[in-house]
């Protein structure tokens, strides 16, 4: 089994480097300024929101499960764009594939947030405070990309620095 699984990633690169790129308790965020809008794309592995890489097995790993649905549908607990740009949030997608009845290839398994804000003053837009750290415990940097109108940067959050500006 162990030889088939090497053969099979030796044979997909590009699939085994995404699903290999996570280490647990780092995530990923990028954030995307375009025009007026405001995108934040989280990705963070699923055991740092429930402590476990597959689909919850009995009722209290289910309401663990609820529980991080909850705040990820309530991106006002996890992020705090800059308040005077004026973002109001236009669309939210969450994506956890093992909670939804997938199964993970390797062992591991992320879950995918993503956040569309309409910004009234785009201009005023220089900073996200991430509080999503306070809300996932386990999760203990955010590694950022951005890419804006000013250019792209890269940058890291965690406890201590909750905030990105650029
Ligand atoms: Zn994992």
């Amino acid at each position: 089994m162990k030889k088939l699984s090497v053969l099979l990633l030796s044979l997909l690169p590009t699939l085994a480097l995404a699903q290999h790129a996570h280490s647990h308790g780092v995530g990923r965020l990028d954030i995307v300024v375009e025009k007026n809008q405001l995108i934040l794309a989280l990705e963070i592995p699923q055991h740092d929101l429930v402590g476990f890489e597959r689909a919850p097995k009995n009722a209290r790993e289910q309401l663990t499960v609820q529980a991080v649905l909850e705040k990820l549908k309530d991106p006002a607990r996890l992020f705090v764009p800059t308040a005077a740009a004026q973002c109001a949030l236009l669309e939210q997608k969450i994506d956890a594939p093992l909670l939804s009845g997938g199964q993970a290839a390797d062992g591991h398994g992320d879950v995918e947030a993503r956040y569309v804000y309409a910004c009234a003053k785009p201009e005023a837009l220089n900073d996200v405070q991430v509080k999503a750290l306070n809300e996932f415990k386990r999760v203990r940097s955010l590694t950022l990309s951005f890419a804006g109108p000013k250019g792209q940067k890269a940058g890291k959050v965690d406890m201590r620095n909750p905030a990105f500006a650029w």
